[in-house]
């Protein structure tokens, strides 16, 4: 019984808190997703050969476009220095103000902040969810129904969203409202958008606070990146306690300053009590912070109770202590960050424009001529990455009395189309008195392979016996 293993999670009703946080949460919510959203109706000109969208995943032509990058299948290594250049910078960000990218910026929390406001809108807040959760009545019916039919609303934009990283954007939303969306779009990119929609109703409406505190890796080792001047939400306990509740008019010389009012806990969207100290479940959103900074207010106390804060200055506080950027541990992740920054600039910028490969065929290895002279046969590869059409010559160097052929190919030339590949065969043959000259079971044949604006040297081996 799966009962047995998992203890029953308590459903969360995260009340609505009021304050700096919550509306630089408002702000970011909104910038994040006009940028998911708009993202890809940028245009980037790259000629008429080429997509003009800024940021396109092409699935079908196997490319990916990032403004002036673009990444051939074989060069899927940039996508890894990519994503090994975004966890860098996660873990230098982490080290220096703890888990803000999960509190204000990852999708979940963006998400489910979106979904729980929809719930608001409908159900209202925590209270009033609570006892409409204990009755079944018309009531409930239509303000759940409108709350999930939003919630779908919702997905189904944010898988087609989605989708639009991986077709034209403005093609995808004209190919809609002309309802042509089955015929237009590819079954695997309507697929994804689906399963995006899918994801988002169930990991916003129903999973939440859960994919933060079991599903999510980061949460697991982020500790990894603190130290003790690292800015992390916090309780500060040498004010705060002996806790007790208030009464009016009581004086607060001989009790801490924590009225036990539990707002700090029932704002948390993760449903922790950050007086117990900082636990993996949270994600620094700085909600607990405006909801005891308003409870301060109210009884006329200093607000900070609940601060972003270091360790060290918990420990040792000083009124003129600053917040200590540069530490080993920030200089080495800064370091890490720039270098792989520096080196994948290095490589976009000098990435070869033509890809040439060649590789012998193997049945048969060579073929013997009738008047004792030996052929060998290659396949030629040419990526064209440019967006013109390119023309190539090629050339035997050494040794000059090598014939070459290219197969239904008169002359020494060939082309191949704008962002292509093309494979050609050639043939090399050498003559019974180059053979004769020496015994050789391989040699090198040098090729020269040029075009208007570039010139490859290739060495092959050539099969005599
Ligand atoms: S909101 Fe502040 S005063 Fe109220 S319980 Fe939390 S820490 Fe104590
Ligand atoms: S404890 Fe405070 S900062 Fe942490 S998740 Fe809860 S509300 Fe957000």
């Amino acid at each position: 019984m799966f009962s047995d293993y998992f203890l029953p999670k308590k459903k969360l009703y995260p009340q609505l808190a009021k304050g700096r946080f919550r509306r630089l949460k408002n702000y970011l919510n909104l910038v994040f997703l006009s940028i998911y959203a708009f993202t890809p109706f940028l245009r980037f000109d790259r000629g008429e050969h080429a997509s003009n969208q800024a940021i396109l995943i092409d699935l079908p032509n196997s490319k990916a476009y990032f403004f002036f990058i673009e990444i051939w299948p074989q060069e899927v290594y940039y996508l890894a220095a990519i994503l090994i250049i975004l966890a860098v910078a996660l873990f230098f960000i982490t080290s220096l103000f703890g888990r803000i990218w999960c509190g204000y910026a990852c999708f979940q929390t963006v998400w489910t902040d979106i979904f729980i406001a929809v719930e608001r809108f409908f159900q209202g807040d925590r209270n009033q969810r609570i006892i409409l959760d204990r009755k079944n009545n018309f009531n409930k019916i239509w303000r759940k129904t409108m709350t999930h039919l939003t919630w779908v609303v919702i997905s189904v934009f944010t898988g087609l969203i989605f989708c639009s990283y991986f077709t034209d954007a403005f093609e995808l939303y004209k190919n809609i409202f002309a309802h042509k969306f089955t015929y237009e779009i590819s079954a695997t990119i309507l697929g994804w958008s689906l399963g995006i929609a899918g994801m988002t109703y169930l990991m916003a409406g129903f999973a939440r606070e859960h994919v933060c505190t079991f599903m999510c890796p980061y949460a697991r080792f982020q500790s990894a990146m603190f130290d003790n001047n690292t800015l992390i939400i916090s309780y500060d306990e040498k004010r705060g306690e002996p806790r007790a509740k208030h009464h009016q008019g009581e004086d607060f010389s001989k009790r801490g300053h924590c009225i036990d009012c539990k707002q700090c806990v029932v704002v948390c969207p993760t449903g922790i009590d950050i007086r117990n100290g900082l636990q993996m479940e949270c994600i620094a959103c700085g909600l607990c912070v405006d909801a005891c900074d308003d409870i301060m207010k109210k009884i006329g106390l200093p607000k900070g109770l609940i601060r972003y804060d270091t360790l060290s200055n918990l420990l040792d506080p000083q009124p003129q202590k600053k917040f200590k950027i540069w530490r080993l541990r920030t200089f080495y992740y800064l370091a890490i960050l720039l270098s792989v920054c520096s080196l994948t600039l290095y490589s976009l910028a000098n990435k070869p424009i033509v890809d040439i490969s060649i590789a012998q065929e193997r049945n048969p290895l060579y073929v013997k001529l009738s008047d004792g002279g030996i052929r060998n046969s290659y396949n030629l590869k040419i990526t064209n990455k440019t967006h013109q059409l390119k023309n190539f010559t090629i050339r035997i160097v050494e040794p000059q009395q090598a014939l070459l052929k290219i197969q239904n190919n008169e002359n020494y030339t060939v082309s191949v189309n704008a962002e292509s590949s093309f494979i050609f065969k050639f043939f090399v043959t050498l003559s019974p008195e180059i053979i004769a000259q020496n015994n050789e079971s391989q040699r090198e044949i040098d090729l020269e392979i040029t075009s208007e604006d570039s010139i490859e040297r290739i060495s092959i081996v050539f099969i005599a016996d």
